[in-house]
């Protein structure tokens, strides 16, 4: 016992993950016959998306691939490289196992948040992307089945003339009769002509008035045809985020999201007790651990992981318990590729309290091409039936839209 627990904890142990597989075996006895697998190798591609994508890809000895995203950033790839002595010869179905030794084994290195736990969801997802092709089912079932057929995507909207609300009500009005969609996002930390000092946080009364003027055009615009959300970035002071939401709480927004910065939860739950607007945030904690105490404070009306990001498939689907504990809805922040955009949709169709997914590439033009299935039609992901995730990789594209100097992965 304490040797495995030493050998964890010791970045310099010379025992192989293999060996403790095998201690792991004889002390729990919960590794069975039949499922002889090994991982052989992982390897990343980087794609030029309207974000840079970092495809992951798991290789098999029973020549089963899984592909799997992390969330965008510097780093991310360099930290998968970097973790794959510790899962090469490892068996991908123990996809809890594999997850909590990776957390472990990069725990002096950064695994508690940030991109170390970004790296290891990359991994995550592709993980369940080779469990579901082995056992013949899709991933949604490796995490309990199914709530739904169909999972609701929100789009995230822009137009160059952010600050203008009328704008901002035509392109609202152009996603929902053009694109098909009932759901919607827009960004309210824009500029409005009053601001004196961004550093300080604090909205002048002409500020909260340009911003209470975008949610009524928006809002009225495609009302009864639309939910509409609207996006602060983390940017205001607690008194400031407070006069907002007030200020808005007569048009009935879907949700207010990130009014103020994220570190200070006691500010969060300040502002998000103090209006009727519905206050969510999440995209930028890390693990169950961190999701917890915003739920459990009841800091947030709906909570906002995002599942590439946050610590996978699995963390997502913990914090969607802790959640709905609260009675929380789930909105995924999500601004990934196909991947990890139906990697959400499994999640979201397998918890009772998940509200939507966000898709936030509508610009991109060929942001589907990355698979070969239709993966968002109408607003809505059809959740594939499918082995995993249910997707096909289309290495045309990633070749076409590779980042400079990045390498194609191998064929299966
Ligand atoms: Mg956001």
């Amino acid at each position: 016992m304490s040797r495995n627990y030493e050998s964890l904890h010791d970045p310099n142990a010379e025992y192989t993950m293999r060996e403790l597989s095998a201690e792991t075996m004889e002390t729990t006895g919960t590794r069975g016959g039949g499922r002889d697998v090994e991982i052989t190798d992982v390897q990343t591609t980087m794609v030029d998306g309207n974000f840079p994508w970092t495809l992951v890809r798991v290789y098999t000895d029973a020549g089963v691939v899984g592909t799997g995203e992390a969330y965008w950033g510097a780093g991310v790839p360099e930290l998968i490289e970097r973790m794959k002595p510790f899962v090469i010869g490892e068996n991908p179905l123990d996809i809890d196992r594999l997850y909590e030794h990776l957390i472990q084994k990069m725990s002096g290195e950064g695994s508690v948040e940030g991109v170390t736990v970004t790296a290891i969801s990359g991994i995550e997802v592709a993980l369940h992307d080779v469990a579901g092709k082995i056992l013949d089912v899709p991933a949604y079932q490796l995490l309990g089945g199914k709530y739904r057929d169909e999972m609701r995507v929100y789009c995230d909207c822009h137009t160059e003339e952010e600050a203008d609300p009328e704008a901002c009500a035509d392109e609202a009005e152009r996603v929902v009769d053009e694109l098909g969609y009932d759901a919607l996002k827009f960004d309210l930390d824009v500029p409005s002509g009053f601001e004196k000092d961004r550093a300080n946080r604090h909205l002048r009364p002409g500020e909260i008035r340009h911003k209470a003027e975008i949610v009524e055009k928006v809002t009225e615009r495609v009302k009864d045809k639309a939910d509409v959300s609207f996006d602060c970035h983390w940017t205001f002071s607690g008194g400031s985020a407070k006069r907002l939401a007030d200020a808005i709480e007569e048009y009935d927004v879907w949700w207010l999201e990130d009014p103020v910065p994220p570190e200070n939860l006691e500010v969060q739950e300040e502002v998000t007790k103090n209006t009727t607007t519905p206050i969510t945030v999440g995209e930028n904690r890390y693990r169950v651990t961190e999701l917890r105490r915003l739920i459990e404070n009841q800091a947030v009306d709906i909570v906002a992981p995002d599942l590439p990001k946050v610590g996978g498939m699995r963390e997502t689907r913990k914090i969607a318990d802790v959640a709905n504990q609260y009675y929380v809805p789930v909105a995924m922040h999500n601004v990934a590729s196909p991947v990890a955009t139906m990697a959400a949709a499994h999640v979201g169709t397998s918890i009772p309290n998940s509200l939507a997914i966000e898709y936030h590439s509508y610009e991109l033009g060929w942001w589907e091409d990355l698979v070969e299935e239709d993966v968002i039609e109408d607003g809505y992901i059809e959740v594939p039936e499918k082995p995993g995730l249910g997707l096909t990789l289309d290495l045309d594209t990633v070749e076409e839209h590779m980042v400079e100097g990045e390498t194609l992965f191998d064929e299966a």
